[in-house]
């Protein structure tokens, strides 16, 4: 395994052909990276729903003076009517951001720099789940929620993302300072 001479290049001497004609053969570099691109454009249309949702809010707020910035796959949306979105969102905390599929909507351009490593864990969250992301997120709440747990914190969407973004660690148990939550007043 991996030590085959390449089917191309035993062929004929490797320099008598463009770069182009030289496949790389299964699981090189080239192979996971053509795997790669059909995972993303998968990802994308899977998560399509909440990321129209997202750019229509975003929409409204560059409408209403917002701005917008890319990062990567995602787009970012603050200010204007996307703040007030973000501000009225239903929940016992005040949210700082929220992913919807490939857009992320932020009260403030610095809550955006300052949430991004966890927010994009939530972006491969929405390409692994699709449609069911949101259900499955609200159904995790609903259920630590009714057995006493914690909806937002113990939510195991969140602690991945708590995890894994931001380079934090919650294995031991500690709860990490809030990075898109911020507590009501
Ligand atoms: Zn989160």
């Amino acid at each position: 395994m991996g030590s085959k001479p390449d089917v191309c290049t035993s062929r004929s001497h490797p320099s008598s052909l463009p770069s182009r004609l030289h496949p790389s053969g299964p699981g090189t570099p080239r192979r996971r990276k053509h795997f790669e691109k059909v995972r993303l454009g998968f990802g994308l249309i899977w998560a399509l729903p909440y990321t129209l949702v997202g750019l229509a809010v975003g929409a409204l707020g560059l409408a209403t003076g917002g701005g917008w910035q890319r990062r990567g796959r995602t787009l970012e949306f603050h200010g204007g009517w996307t703040t007030r979105f973000v501000r009225n969102l239903p929940a016992r905390q005040s949210i700082a951001a929220i992913t919807l599929g490939h857009t992320v909507l932020g009260q403030t351009r610095a809550v955006l720099d300052q949430v991004r490593s966890h927010e994009a864990v939530h972006v491969r969250q929405f390409e692994r789940w699709g449609p069911f992301m949101g259900p499955a997120y609200l159904l995790a709440s609903l259920w630590l929620w009714l057995g006493g747990g914690e909806p937002y914190w113990d939510n195991p969407f969140e602690r991945e993302a708590y995890s894994e973004g931001c380079g934090r660690k919650i294995a031991d148990g500690s709860r990490p300072s809030p990075t898109e939550t911020t507590r009501r007043k």
